[in-house]
This record gives structure tokens, C-alpha cells and sequence, in this order.
């Protein structure tokens, strides 16, 4: 599709970041260029409209999608953010990573009860993160309606690990 064809245009790979062997999928071509981030943020938009209470942006570049979609749809956005970062009382999920684990956390009073939420995030991979951030969202009283990203990377099978969670990617590799 049009939109596919763009974020592919404006993606960069870092070879060997960040860490040796990895070939990293940089953003920020595609987040600076006013148009592409508009059409981007639009197209989004669009597929939830009506569908969604509130939008949740995982820590660090889903805020920035996060936000510039809530925007958008006249919603507000709600932060999942790495252990130790959000002030309040938190909940708190850990998944395994390749090499030991992480954590992420929500505000306990982030949602109203049964609020439909949209999950989304720059990159879908293992989908340890996203996994964990759908359970926080349980956790905290809400529903998950959808997982969007705007990258797949399909040879790590995250769709796998979210079982039968709705999953949308803008683009596929
Ligand atoms: P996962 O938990 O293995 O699915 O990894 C997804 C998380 O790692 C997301 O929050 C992404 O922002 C980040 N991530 C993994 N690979 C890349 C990449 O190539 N580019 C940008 N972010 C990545």
C-alpha cells in the first residue's frame, strides 16, 4: 500500500547497533519529515476511530506516535514507561528478553474501568513488550482492543507470543 511503501522509504537500518549483529530500524528519518509523520499518524487514526477510549504509547517512541494519535482522535494518552520512570503507584510486568529482563510499568489508576485502549509501539519483534503492556493494561481494568505497529519484523514470530491478541502492522519485514 501507499502508506507501506512510505515508512519503508523513510526507515533506516543501523548495522551493529545496539549491540554487535543487530541491524536496527531507525525512525527517525520517518518522524521528522511533516508529511510522511501526518499521513503516518492519519492512517492510524483512521483504523480506531470510534473504537477506542484511550490510546497508550510504550516508552520511548511509541509516545510519539501515542500522543500524535490520541491528538488526533480527541483522546488522551496513557504512558508505559520502563521500571522506576512514572511517579505515581504503579503496576509493574517483567518479560524475558534474550539476555535477562526488563520491566514496564503503568499508573494503577490510568484507565477507567473496561476503557477500550489501543496499544502502540514503533516495533513489533519478539513481542515480549508487547505482550507485557497488554497485561498492564488488563491489570489495570482495562481491555485491549488492538496492538498497532508500524513495524513488524515477522523471522522473530512476536504475533506467536500474543497469541490471539488483534495485531496490526503498517509494514511487514
Ligand atoms: P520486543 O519486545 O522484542 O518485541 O521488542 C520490541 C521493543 O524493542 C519495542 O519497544 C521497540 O521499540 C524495540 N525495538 C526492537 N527492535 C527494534 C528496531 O530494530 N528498531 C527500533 N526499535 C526496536
Amino acid at each position: 500500500s501507499q502508506i507501506s511503501d512510505l515508512v519503508a522509504s523513510k526507515l533506516r537500518d543501523i548495522p551493529d547497533f545496539p549491540k554487535p549483529g543487530v541491524l536496527f530500524k531507525d525512525f527517525t528519518p520517518l518522524i521528522a519529515d511533516g508529511p510522511a509523520l501526518g499521513e503516518l499518524v492519519r492512517d492510524i487514526a483512521r483504523r480506531y476511530e470510534g473504537h477506542i477510549d484511550v490510546v497508550v504509547g510504550i516508552e520511548a517512541r511509541g509516545f510519539i506516535l501515542g500522543a500524535a494519535v490520541a491528538y488526533e482522535l480527541g483522546l488522551g494518552m496513557v504512558p508505559v514507561r520502563k521500571a522506576g520512570k512514572l511517579p505515581g503507584e504503579t503496576l509493574k510486568e517483567s518479560y524475558a528478553l534474550e539476555y535477562g529482563t526488563a520491566e514496564i510499568e503503568v499508573h494503577t489508576d490510568a484507565f477507567e474501568p473496561g476503557q477500550r485502549v489501543l496499544v502502540l509501539d514503533d516495533v513489533l519483534a519478539t513481542g515480549g513488550t508487547a505482550e507485557a503492556c497488554a497485561q498492564l493494561v488488563e491489570r489495570a481494568g482495562a481491555k485491549v482492543t488492538a496492538i498497532e505497529v508500524v513495524l513488524e519484523l515477522a523471522f522473530l514470530e512476536g504475533r506467536k507470543r500474543l497469541a490471539d491478541r488483534p495485531v496490526n502492522a503498517i509494514l511487514t519485514l
